[in-house]
């Protein structure tokens, strides 16, 4: 479908959750706008997931408010396919204008006029805001330790499908948040013999007390805790929805036969050097799961909850002999490791936005995704405004923040003072219906922030 030469408002790139609750609150503000999708909406937990993916939150909770996964139990974890589905439902729900197939080349401010130009693979548009909804994990990051090994398949956990995909042998995977700890996991019960990297994490319970953590995050202000400082605000977290959903347990997962290793430090010559650190990261991720524990033990006794007590989920098991006399050194052929997955993460990839938006290290600039570039916003980014805005839930709340603030601009930009409410009288008892001030109306409706 051809945009060519189109006029918008508002334009949102991007139809994953965040686009699509950037369209709800634009909607409900009567803000005039369009998103762009390059591919499908909700395309990222179609192909870039792994075949066996759930969510990692409960169905009651991994959603947004106006529509609940109805062919679910509420605690269930949705499989990746069927969260595809439920922003497709959603989408149509709301009647959001989305055009998939439509990629965004270029956004470029006017220097002659208001607003923007965007060339997009369909044509040419003009809009006056643009919302940057294109996801928090847009290129998988690799660092630059990775050997330059031919006789290694190295994948992304991006790229990882399924166990059969790798080869036969020993695999190492690298990281291990939650994509890199549920890949291990499944690739150990498949058979296959796993060393894991492990760095610094949080670790909650994924339930305490007959509660998902993602109540206890809730109810405990942690979802909305604010980025304390610049830098130190992610610690990768290691949750699982897979089986049914379980607690993360390293050292369970070791005494099951994973070698847990300390971070990965460097390759050299087909072996991989490791970091001492993996009894220190360990134990921050117990005093991370152990906090939780506390803080939830007091919450129920300050509201008088009648929740179970759960005195066996302190229990942390013994460090297993690769936490006691980590390896410290591996030489990937004697171990027969043939495949490393890196679960490391990701970065955002905004050259097709050239505007003053980026500080010098290319990372956005904004408040709670209003950009320092007037018109230009982003949503959906981890930290946005808080810990959930990356998070099906979260981006939701932030989305609505930002459709607020383009509504507000707007609001004002529509005031007239008194002598051109005067001249807009005058307009309409003329014949012609001309007014002295129609560049006023036009910026009125096609100016920026
Ligand atoms: C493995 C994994 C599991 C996760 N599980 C959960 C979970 O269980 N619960 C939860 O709350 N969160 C989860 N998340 C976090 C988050 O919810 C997802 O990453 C989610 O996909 C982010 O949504 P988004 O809309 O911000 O970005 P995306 O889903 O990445 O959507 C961005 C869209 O923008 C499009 N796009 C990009 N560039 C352009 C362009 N130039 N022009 C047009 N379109 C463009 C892309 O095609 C894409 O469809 C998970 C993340 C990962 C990586």
């Amino acid at each position: 479908m051809t945009v060519e030469k189109m006029e918008i408002d508002t334009l949102v790139v991007g139809a994953g959750q965040a686009g699509v609750a950037m369209s709800e609150h634009l909607s409900n503000q009567g803000v005039p706008h369009l998103v762009l999708e390059r591919n499908r909406i909700a395309e990222a937990w179609r192909t870039q997931r792994w075949d066996s993916l759930v969510a990692n939150g409960p169905a009651w909770h991994d959603r947004f408010p106006g529509l609940e996964f109805d062919d679910l139990d509420p605690d269930a974890f949705a499989p990746k396919e069927r969260v595809a589905a439920y922003f497709e439902a959603y989408a149509k729900k709301i009647n959001a204008p989305i055009r998939t197939g439509v990629e965004v080349k270029s956004v470029e401010r006017n220097s002659d006029r208001p607003g923007f130009t965007i060339e997009t693979s369909k044509g040419v548009i003009e809009a006056n805001r643009v919302v940057a909804a294109t996801g928090p994990f847009q290129t998988p990051v690799i660092p630059p330790i990775a050997p330059d090994d031919e006789t290694l398949t190295q994948i992304h956990s991006a790229e990882y499908r399924n166990p059969q995909q790798l080869p036969k042998g020993a695999v190492l995977v690298v990281g291990a948040g939650s994509s890199g700890v549920q890949i291990a996991d499944e690739l150990q019960r498949a058979g296959k013999q796993v060393y894991l990297s492990v760095g610094p994490h949080d670790r909650p319970p994924r339930a305490y007390r007959n509660r998902d953590f993602c109540w206890w995050l809730g109810v405990l202000g942690e979802w909305d805790v604010e980025a304390r400082q610049p830098g130190t605000e992610h610690v990768t977290i290691a949750v699982s929805g897979a089986h049914g959903g379980h607690t993360v347990d390293f050292r369970g997962l070791a005494n099951q036969g994973m070698t847990l290793v300390g971070r990965t430090q460097s390759f050299d010559d087909g072996v991989v050097t490791f970091e001492s650190d993996l009894a220190d990261n360990l134990a921050r991720g117990d005093e991370n799961y152990l906090l939780l524990l506390d803080a939830a033990d007091a919450y129920v006794a300050r509201n008088g909850l009648d929740l179970p007590e759960e005195p066996e989920a302190r229990h942390i098991l013994p460090d297993p002999e690769c936490v006691t006399h980590p390896l410290l050194e591996l030489d990937l052929a004697k171990a027969g490791v043939t495949s490393i997955v890196w679960a490391t993460g990701f970065a955002v990839d905004y050259r097709w936005l050239n505007v003053n938006a980026f500080d010098k290290n290319g990372k956005p600039q904004h408040q709670r995704g209003v950009s320092s570039e007037p018109g230009v916003y982003f949503v959906g980014l981890p930290w946005l405004s808080r810990r959930g805005s990356s998070f099906i839930w979260g981006v939701w709340h932030d989305a609505k923040h930002i459709a607020d603030h383009i509504a507000t601009q707007r609001k004002y930009l529509a005031y007239h003072d008194a002598s051109q409410r005067q001249a807009e009288d005058d307009r309409k008892d003329r014949p012609d219906g001309t007014s002295p001030y129609s560049q006023v109306q036009n910026v009125s409706t096609m100016g920026v922030s």
